[in-house]
């Protein structure tokens, strides 16, 4: 049997909690958690290394080979259930049919965070996705990912670092976005050091002053955001009284928001301002075909 197939290493709940406290990874800190412990693994290049940690790994998806299985060579669970006959890992799936409905799903994530419970393995989430390779390589990819899926994390994890400042950009419409500005910190091998902070009201909801330290995640995994400040009860209120592209007064603008909420933003209403007109000029040239 000839095969290539994408596997998942990672490093048992247990083997994490033995090792975390031995050893760190490149930056000299601790592994955050068994996922961190795995990938950091990994990029040693070492296997000594990964057998050392006790990295395990399964198989998460077949890529070529294995031709000879061709009755059920089109499915992927039938194929991971014939490695699994041959001793390999395999990731732990459940089938669910086309009409399934979200109430169907729900006892099946259950079964399936049990079982990672069970079976010692760390999860952070699940991926959706087709069971016929033909109907899958059918869809096609982007510049960044096959479209054969739909990965879901539980929650995003928060990275901690040190909020610094806002900028504060002038858009076309004269609104003014804040963005936090903090010490960079690596999220999913991205180097991440800004993030929206939507409003006023968001900014005064967390309570953010320079200096303080907050949670960062990449939300869906693409978009940074700030989720937590924890040095709170110090709030500075940081908005600017003038616009930082023109030097005119800025106007605090209240709309009604989400449940009865007041959410509060910032503007420029100086229509010769340089920001709102360059701003207006590069969407009108974003709209030309
Ligand atoms: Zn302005």
């Amino acid at each position: 049997m000839d095969s290539r197939c994408f596997i998942r290493l990672y490093s048992k709940k247990s083997d994490f909690e033995r090792l975390k406290d031995t050893l760190v990874g490149s930056d000299g800190k601790p592994y955050r958690n068994a996922r961190n412990l795995a990938a950091g693994s990994i990029r040693c290049l070492d296997a000594n290394i990964c057998k050392e940690r006790e990295i395990s790994f399964f198989a998460f998806n077949i890529l070529e080979g294995m031709e000879e299985f061709e009755d059920i060579r089109d499915n992927l669970s039938n194929m991971l259930l014939s490695l699994s006959e041959y001793g390999f890992g395999i990731c732990p799936f459940l089938l669910v049919s086309p009409n399934e409905s979200a109430e169907g799903i729900e006892p099946k994530i259950k079964t399936l965070t049990d079982l990672a419970e069970i079976s010692d393995i760390p999860i952070d989430g699940m991926v959706l996705r087709f069971d016929s390779f033909s109907y899958s390589a059918s869809l096609g990819r982007t510049g960044h990912h096959y479209n054969d899926g739909i990965a879901f994390k539980f929650e995003d994890d928060t990275y901690e670092t040190v909020f610094r400042s806002i900028e504060w950009q002038t858009g076309r419409s004269g609104e003014i976005a804040p963005v936090a500005v903090f010490d960079t910190v690596e999220i999913d091998g991205c180097e991440v050091s800004r993030a929206s902070l939507h409003n006023l009201t968001f900014i005064k909801g967390l309570e953010l002053h320079p200096g303080c330290r907050i949670l960062v995640s990449k939300r869906n995994m693409i978009i940074p955001h700030v989720e937590e400040n924890l040095d709170r009860g110090n709030y500075q209120d940081m908005t600017p009284q003038t616009c930082p592209c023109c030097g005119q007064p800025t106007r605090i603008h209240s709309r009604a928001g989400d449940k009865g909420r007041i959410v509060e933003t910032l503007h420029c209403d100086n229509p010769e301002c340089g920001s709102r007109i360059l701003q207006k000029f590069v969407h009108s040239q974003k709209r030309k075909p």
